[in-house]
């Protein structure tokens, strides 16, 4: 808790950091909140995960003040981390409250309309924060601080023109915090256009390897599912996200995976705001164990407890790996990362090695029960038992990158 103390954080802010918990400061925190508290311009290297919202909220919550309008505004890339966001600066806000509002498409905007007139810290997503604007139903001449959070995931999202449209309506002698796990072109770009001689922090890396576990099982298309079955059924874990590279794929899974009696769901951008908000509060609740998402939904949400990231598909884009695997292994505790492998993931799978700085063992297929994947409109033939041949054992693929 000094440890707190010395980053010069106010006493309300302790008093919740104290409720909370927490020990030590991250290495995001202990970096970045002496700087942000000095009012400079900082572009943090850090993904969710590492303590980064209490970073910027931080110096957010100590120069903002109750009836002076919008004082705070924090670009997210999607609803569901703005909804995260706004949660925990109410946590951190408990002693000292501010009216924190979270905008984002999907949902009514009169409610938002109303709740922006008494707002000190506006949490968005940059869609309907522009129809805000034309709207002229916010205003950012009162903004001290502007976060964008998770820049990277907003410019993948093809966010980056609108992201730009809504800072240049921001006052200029602002101070701008740039969050972000990976610092692209893009963001590089974008700090150069919009931020004050900014102060560059990153953290190692926000993999704790000696927590993490990333094994490659190799298996036949046809037994990939019966494979998920057979791990989700056997590793003690706690809870499971199965990551997909389409919405088609995580809806798929996730059925069959509840006809044989797993506790699961699957969220995509597909769904309904309403219907994102309830599998996410069943999934926080613990009433379902596994999640299967795509990685737009799966990226920054701040989920406690994930034990077991399942890469059913491995993602076509190489730096998605380690926002997968960053869902577990989080906050000092263990994680496994199981990548099911088959042959049309082996292109990708090689774009991962190369890419990353990762430590991935091959495990020997266990023998397999087959299940056999429902289709729509067909009636399901009676299952069979298929053993698999155990592949090579004890393969490790290494590959480090020099820092
Ligand atoms: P974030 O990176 O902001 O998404 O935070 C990830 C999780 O870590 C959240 O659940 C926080 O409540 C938690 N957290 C933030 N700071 C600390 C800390 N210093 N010690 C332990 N947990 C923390």
């Amino acid at each position: 808790m000094n440890d707190f103390k010395k980053l010069g954080l106010s006493n309300a802010v302790l008093k919740s950091i104290n409720e909370h918990g927490f020990e030590n400061p991250s290495a995001i925190q202990e970096k970045s909140i002496p700087l942000i508290l000095a009012g400079e311009d900082v572009i943090a290297g850090s993904a969710t995960g590492s303590g980064k919202t209490l970073a910027f909220a931080s110096g957010i919550l100590q120069n903002s003040e109750k009836g002076k309008g919008i004082q705070a505004l924090i670009l997210t890339p999607t609803r569901e981390l703005a909804e995260q966001v706004a949660n925990s600066f109410r946590d951190f806000s408990k002693y000292d409250p501010l009216k924190i509002v979270s905008i984002y498409g999907g949902v009514g905007i009169n409610p938002q309309i109303k709740a922006l007139q008494s707002a000190e810290v506006v949490v968005g997503t940059p869609g309907r924060l522009l129809d805000h604007i034309s709207r002229n139903t916010i205003r950012f001449n009162n903004v001290k601080t502007l976060v964008l959070d998770e820049a990277d995931h907003m410019f993948d999202l093809g966010f980056k023109v609108d992201v730009e449209k809504i800072i240049k309506k921001c006052p200029q002698n602002r101070q701008t915090l740039l969050f972000s796990a990976t610092i692209s072109k893009d963001v590089v770009q974008l700090s150069r256009k919009h931020m004050e001689n900014p102060v560059r922090v990153s953290v190692e890396s926000y993999i704790d390897p000696q927590k993490l576990n990333q094994v490659v099982y190799k298996v036949q298309d046809d037994m990939k599912l019966s494979l998920l079955v057979h791990l989700l059924k056997n590793e003690k874990s706690n809870l499971g996200m199965v990551f997909c590279n389409t919405k088609r794929n995580t809806d798929k899974v996730a059925k069959n995976l509840r006809k044989v009696g797993v506790n699961a769901l699957a969220i995509h951008g597909g769904l309904t705001q309403n219907k994102r908000t309830h599998i996410m509060e069943e999934f926080h609740s613990g009433n379902i164990s596994v999640l299967v998402c795509t990685d737009v939904a799966g990226r920054g949400l701040d989920i406690q407890g994930v034990s077991h990231v399942y890469n059913y598909d491995i993602p076509r884009e190489s730096k998605q790996y380690i926002h997968r695997i960053g869902r577990t292994a989080r906050a000092g505790a263990e994680g496994k990362a199981i990548n099911i492998l088959s042959k049309n993931d082996h292109a990708n799978f090689m774009s991962v090695l190369k890419d990353n700085d990762v430590n991935i063992k091959e495990h020997a297929l266990p023998a397999l029960k087959k299940i056999v994947i429902e289709k729509p409109g067909r009636r399901l033939p009676k299952p069979v038992n298929k053993m698999k041949t155990p592949s090579r054992k004890g393969q490790q693929y290494t590959r480090h990158r020099n820092r």
